[in-house]
C-alpha cells in the first residue's frame, strides 16, 4: 500500500492524478493507494467531492475564508479539514510515500519542499519552485536522500530517456514545444491578443495559466530553466524546437549522436502515471499512437523576437543567483496583470524584462547558496516591483 498527498488535486494535473489513482482502486478497501492529504484552494465543491470519495486524512483548501464552506460540504463525513498556507505546509509534512505537487505558482514552493523534507518522494508538477529555488530543491533532495520526478511531460521524457544512461554521456537535451494557441500569429496581431484567444491551445487541455503561459512560450521559458536546474546540464546544452504535433514529448542527444525520443498522445496521464509507478511502468489509460495516421512529424525553429520569454530565460539562466525566483514572481504578475486586461499580451514580456533589470544590482540577487527564506523574500519583493511597473504599463496602454 502506498501512501500519497495530493497538493493541487482540484486543478488539471491533480484531477488527473484522482483519475490514475482511482482506476488503480483508491478509495476502495483493500486499494494499492491511501490518500494522505487532498488540498485545493477555491472549487470547494470538488475537494469535498474527492475527499468523500477518496477518504483522506485531512483535506485543505488555502484559503481561510473558506474554511467554513469546506466544513459544511463536509459535514457528517468525519473528515478532518483545515484552511491556509500553513494547514497546505502541516498537510505536506505528514508520512506519505508520494507527494504530488499540482499547485501552480510559487505558492508550491514551500508544500513541496516541506514534502521532500518529510521523505516522500515529490511527483513535481510545479515547476515554478525549480525555477525559484532549484538549487535550494536539488540541494535538499541530495541531504536528504530524497527523490524528486518530474511530472512535466518533457522532463518526465527526458527523465524517461536517461534512465539506465551516464549524464556525463549528454550532449544535449532538446524541448519540444508546441508553440501555443497563438504559433501562427503575427508579431502586430500578438500585441492585441486577449486571454479567450491565449487559451485556445492545439493540443493539449491545461489550467487556465499554464495555458496562457503555452502561447507566450513562458511556459517553455520556464522549462528551460526547470530542466537546466534538476538534470544539471549547462544553459547551452538546452535546446528549445517548435514541434506541432507534440507527439515527441522531448528528446535526448547523446555524445555518440543517437538522439533518444519519448513519443506517446498529448496526455499528462504519460507524465503523472510514469511518477506514480516509478521505477515500474504500470498499464496507463492513454492513447496508444497510430503513426500512420499521425503520417508526419514537424520541427521549426522558435522565433524568439515574437516569443521574447525563450531570450529572458537565457538571460536568467546566465545571470544566476536568485534571478529565477524574478522570473517568475514576475511572470505570475505579468500573468494576473494581462488576465485582468490591463495589460496587453506581449507586455507580459516587457513586464518580465523591466522587472530583471530593476533588480538586476539588487545585492541579494547574486546569492548561490539561497535559504528558503531568502528565496521568498526575493519572490516578494519581485512582486512588488512588478506590481509596480504594471501600473506604469498599463497607464501607457490606457493613453
Ligand atoms: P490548475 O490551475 O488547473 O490547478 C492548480 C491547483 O493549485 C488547484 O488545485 C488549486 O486549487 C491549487 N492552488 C491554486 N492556488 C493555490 C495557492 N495559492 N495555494 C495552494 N494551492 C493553490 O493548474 P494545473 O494546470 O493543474 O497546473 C499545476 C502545476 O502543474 C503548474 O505548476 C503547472 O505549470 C504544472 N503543469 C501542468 C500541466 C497541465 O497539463 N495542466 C502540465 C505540466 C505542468
Ligand atoms: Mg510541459
Amino acid at each position: 500500500m502506498r501512501r500519497i498527498a495530493i497538493l493541487g488535486s482540484t486543478g488539471s494535473v491533480g484531477t488527473q492524478t484522482i483519475d490514475l489513482i482511482t482506476r488503480a482502486g483508491a478509495g476502495s478497501e483493500g486499494a494499492d493507494f491511501h490518500v494522505t492529504a487532498l488540498t485545493g484552494a477555491q472549487n470547494i465543491a470538488l475537494l469535498a467531492q474527492q475527499a468523500r470519495a477518496l477518504r483522506p486524512d485531512i483535506v485543505v483548501t488555502s484559503d481561510p475564508s473558506r474554511l467554513g464552506d469546506l466544513q459544511d460540504a463536509l459535514a457528517g463525513s468525519g473528515l478532518a479539514v483545515a484552511a491556509g498556507a500553513d494547514a497546505i505546509r502541516e498537510a505536506a509534512s505528514r508520512p506519505a510515500d508520494i507527494a504530488v505537487n499540482a499547485i501552480v505558482g510559487a505558492a508550491g514552493l514551500v508544500p513541496g519542499l516541506t514534502a521532500l523534507e518529510a521523505g516522500a518522494t515529490l511527483a513535481l508538477a510545479n515547476k515554478e519552485s525549480l525555477v525559484a529555488a532549484g538549487p535550494l530543491m536539488m540541494r535538499r533532495m541530495h541531504e536528504t536522500g530524497g527523490q524528486i520526478l518530474p511530472v512535466d511531460s518533457e522532463h518526465s521524457a527526458i527523465y524517461q530517456a536517461l534512465t539506465g544512461e551516464d549524464i556525463a554521456a549528454v550532449d544535449r537535451i532538446i524541448l519540444t514545444a508546441s508553440g501555443g494557441a497563438l504559433r501562427d500569429w503575427p508579431l502586430e496581431r500578438l500585441q492585441t491578443a486577449t486571454v479567450a484567444e491565449a487559451m485556445a491551445h492545439p493540443n493539449w487541455a491545461m489550467g487556465q495559466r499554464i495555458t496562457i503561459d503555452s502561447a507566450s512560450m513562458f511556459n517553455k521559458a520556464l522549462e528551460v530553466i526547470e530542466a537546466r536546474e534538476f538534470f544539471g546540464v549547462s544553459p547551452a546544452q538546452i535546446e528549445v524546437i517548435i514541434h506541432r504535433e507534440s507527439i515527441i514529448h522531448s528528446m535526448v542527444g547523446f555524445h555518440d549522436g543517437a538522439i533518444m525520443a519519448h513519443l506517446g498522445s498529448p496526455d499528462m496521464r504519460h507524465a503523472i502515471g510514469y511518477a506514480l509507478n516509478w521505477p515500474k511502468r504500470a498499464p496507463l489509460p492513454v492513447a496508444r499512437l497510430d503513426l500512420a495516421k499521425t503520417a508526419r512529424l514537424s520541427f521549426e525553429a522558435p522565433d524568439e523576437a515574437r516569443f521574447p520569454a525563450l531570450r529572458l530565460a537565457r538571460e536568467v539562466m546566465a545571470a544566476g543567483g536568485l534571478s529565477g525566483a524574478v522570473f517568475n514572481a514576475a511572470k505570475e504578475i505579468a500573468l494576473d496583470h494581462f488576465i485582468a486586461g490591463s495589460i496587453g499580451f506581449m507586455q507580459m514580456a516587457q513586464l518580465v524584462e523591466a522587472t530583471l533589470d530593476r533588480l538586476s544590482s539588487d545585492s541579494g540577487l547574486h546569492n548561490d547558496a539561497a535559504t528558503l527564506e531568502d528565496v521568498l523574500a526575493m519572490d516578494h519583493l519581485a512582486r512588488v516591483r512588478a506590481t509596480e511597473l504594471a501600473v506604469g504599463l498599463a497607464s501607457g496602454l490606457a493613453g
